[in-house]
């Protein structure tokens, strides 16, 4: 890559930046690149690991989550994080053009050329809250681009492309495949993207999960290129070519 260029990252919850991008957020960031992390909610109705289930509030939860959110974005390194406070559990019944305001707003305010958000088939798992986040990271790549919409959220921009957390299919495993078209190697980074995983304690039920995608991974990120206004010819380990 030749030339600094923003992506934006939009995901659900405290700990799907640590599951899904944390490699490539280091690496790009690494090349001189801008990164940017937009987590729409604080995870408040998840489970606790080591706790019995009714034992906190969905508030001690929420305020938990992100003291780890913020820990594990500190390890990834990124230039900007916001975390809002959607619902848990409950983003797709969230008030659609509120949230996708929330995004036009980070997306006019950084500017990025690239975004990356899970795909619409809900990252492999189909949590509705993960579907939810690739809905409302779609709709405010498209709507951030159009001055008559938001115009109170900042002046339009156009970012160039958008992509999915890409998983490929693999026979017999219950994932819903995402084709890849870019794969990314981060094999240099994976001891700190498992350091960025252990910052969320309170999700250690999903520890052996983590563990195995590494393994499965074997030093790559993979992304499905979903939409492209660039214009240009892709080349198949760069975001940004
Ligand atoms: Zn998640």
């Amino acid at each position: 890559m030749t030339r600094v260029a923003t992506v934006l990252f939009v995901y659900a919850h405290p700990d799907d930046e640590s599951f899904g991008i944390a490699g490539t957020a280091m690496k790009l960031r690494d090349e001189g690149h801008i990164t940017g992390l937009l987590t729409l909610t604080r995870g408040d109705v998840g489970m606790w690991f080591g706790k019995e289930k009714g034992s906190w509030t969905p508030e001690e939860l929420a305020r938990e989550r992100s003291k780890e959110w913020r820990e594990a974005t500190t390890v990834i390194g990124f230039d900007h994080c916001r975390l809002l406070e959607w619902p848990d559990g409950a983003l797709g019944d969230s008030p659609v053009d509120r949230v996708t305001a929330d995004v036009v707003q980070l997306v006019r305010e950084l500017r990025p050329e690239v975004v990356c958000t899970f795909g619409p088939e809900g990252a492999g798992s189909e949590h509705d809250d993960h579907r939810a986040a690739s809905f409302f990271a779609l709709r405010g790549f498209h709507r951030a681009g159009l001055a008559d919409q938001y115009p109170d959220r900042g002046p339009a921009h156009q970012a160039k492309r958008l992509f999915f957390n890409a998983s490929p299919f693999i026979a017999d495993f219950p994932i819903i495949a995402m084709t890849p078209t870019h794969t990314i190697d981060i094999k240099k980074y994976e001891e700190r993207k498992k350091q960025a995983f252990e910052c969320h304690k309170t999700q250690f039920k999903d520890r052996d999960r983590f563990y195995q995608m590494i393994e499965r991974r074997r030093g790559k990120e993979s992304f499905h290129l979903a939409v492209d206004r660039s214009g240009t010819a892709s080349s198949a380990d760069d975001l940004f070519r």
